[in-house]
């Protein structure tokens, strides 16, 4: 069920005093450490499980400006801009590709959904462009006739590969004097006169001047310990991949029924656009007013599902103190199974529209958990009741590829330096309840 990850030897110890402390070795954690590190900051990165143990190692590996929301556009194509330097920068092969991506659409709706979006889009200065029928039978040579109209084509976005990045920043990271230690949950903050003083962990505790959040699917739950209410669900992504294979597209593909990117090892990594199931559990409730418009608007990307982390997380999440096992220790990997159903939709559709994806071998299949906020555009800002507190989270589906822009926003404000984007956008206040007591 686990895809693989690369692995990463964590420092010898705990220290006792560091300037800003990570919580979360996901890409958003270790690419805030990496470039607080880069910056000379005393950084100490904690993770409860493995370096990319979950969204950072499950997800598709696409690195894309196009779609986004337009508040998340300036992050993306900052990020875009700097994935082509990443490798030399770290030292290691990451596999960025500037490969193209499509978004083939079945019928003029679906079409003039994209050209909407271009239209709002374009100015940002993004590489899309629409593709009639023809010219998407140019590009992705090998779809079946009929199958398409057209599609939306971002020539410049890209794919990674997900298992190895994280992992070759955090190295980077230490290499650069960070300290990082995996196993190690944090299970809450303390304070003093007001601001954080200290994080307790399962090993001990670590003074410091401030701590980012960065815990995906996991920082809801840490929020409400600290009383700050963070509107924060998740939902269920369903993926494969083939064994290496001969030929095929280079160019990644989504359309509303399946997507597919190529892997460096040369197999596929295939999913379901569409096929996100969100399980009902306590934070539905919780949050239900303030998620009402996203499941209004797209029902297709929040099928409501009844199973088991419904009594899981009733159990799991009751309230603990410093001293107790906090939940963070009792599920040291966030692993679901994934939807069997969805998959075989998504091998159904794809064997339909592209010939060369008939009577594949699947060698694996994994489910990932995708932290969402209401409005699906992440959190990077400060907690003004918290002095000292940050949030790095919420990046609902696209944190991958934005990954290198936000962990340097982040760095750029626990500094106090010129922050690489505006970063208004990503203000925690927009919830309008800043703070506010849970
Ligand atoms: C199936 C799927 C497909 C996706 N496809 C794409 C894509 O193609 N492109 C893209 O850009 N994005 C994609 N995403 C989204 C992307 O993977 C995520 O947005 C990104 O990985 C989020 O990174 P993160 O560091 O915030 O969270 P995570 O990777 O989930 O990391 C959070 C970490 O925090 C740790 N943690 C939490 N609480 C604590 C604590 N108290 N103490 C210590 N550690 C703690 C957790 O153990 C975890 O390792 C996809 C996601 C999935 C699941």
């Amino acid at each position: 069920m686990y895809p693989h990850i690369q692995t990463v030897d964590s420092s010898p110890k705990l220290p006792e005093e560091t300037d800003v402390t990570v919580i979360g070795g996901g890409i958003i954690g270790v690419s805030t450490a990496w470039a607080l590190s880069r910056a000379g900051v005393r950084t100490t990165l904690l993770e409860k499980g493995v370096i990319a143990g979950e969204q950072s190692s499950r997800n598709w590996g696409w690195c894309r400006t196009m779609g986004r929301d337009e508040r998340e556009i300036p992050l993306a194509m900052a990020s875009l801009a700097r994935w082509p330097e990443l490798a030399a920068e770290l030292s290691e092969e990451i596999g960025f590709k500037r490969t193209g991506i499509l978004y083939a659409c079945r019928d003029e709706t679906e079409l003039t959904q994209q050209r909407d979006w271009l239209a709002r889009a374009s100015h940002y200065g993004v590489s899309s462009r629409l593709l009639d029928a023809a010219e998407l039978a140019r590009y992705m040579p090998g779809i079946e006739p009929g199958a398409f109209v057209g599609a939306l084509y971002t020539p410049d976005d890209g794919r990674a590969e997900p298992d190895v990045v994280a992992p070759a920043m955090a190295r980077s990271a230490m290499r650069l004097g960070a300290t990082l230690l995996q196993q190690c949950a944090v299970r809450g903050i303390e304070t003093q006169s007001g601001r954080v003083h200290a994080v307790v962990t399962e090993r001990g505790r670590v003074r410091t001047q401030a701590v980012v959040l960065a815990g995906g699917a996991w920082s809801s739950l840490f929020c409400r310990h600290l009383g700050i209410r963070l509107p924060q669900l998740k939902v269920l992504g369903s993926v494969m991949r083939t064994p290496p294979m001969t030929g095929g597209p280079e160019a990644a593909l989504g359309t509303s029924g399946f997507s597919f990117r190529k892997r460096a090892d040369g197999g596929y990594t295939i999913a379901h656009r569409g096929g996100t199931l969100a399980p009902i559990v306590p934070d539905s409730f919780r949050y239900l007013r303030d998620f009402l418009p996203m499941m209004r608007t797209s029902r297709e990307e929040f099928r409501l599902r009844l199973d088991a982390r419904l009594w899981q997380e009733a159990w799991h999440h009751r309230r603990w103190s410093n001293d107790d096992i906090s939940p963070f220790e009792r599920e040291r990997v966030l692993d679901p199974m994934p939807s069997s159903r969805v998959l075989k939709e998504a091998m159904r559709q794809i064997s339909d529209a592209v010939p060369f994806f008939r009577n594949i071998e699947i060698a694996q299949r994994w489910g990932g958990l995708i932290d969402v906020t209401p409005d699906s555009v992440p959190v990077i800002d400060s907690i003004n009741t918290l002095p000292g507190f940050y949030l790095a989270t919420g990046f609902s589906g696209h944190g991958f590829g934005t990954a290198p822009g936000a962990g340097q926003l982040m760095a750029d404000l626990v500094t106090g330096s010129t922050p690489l984007v505006d970063p208004e956008p990503y203000r925690f206040s927009r919830f309008g309840k800043t703070g506010s007591k849970v």
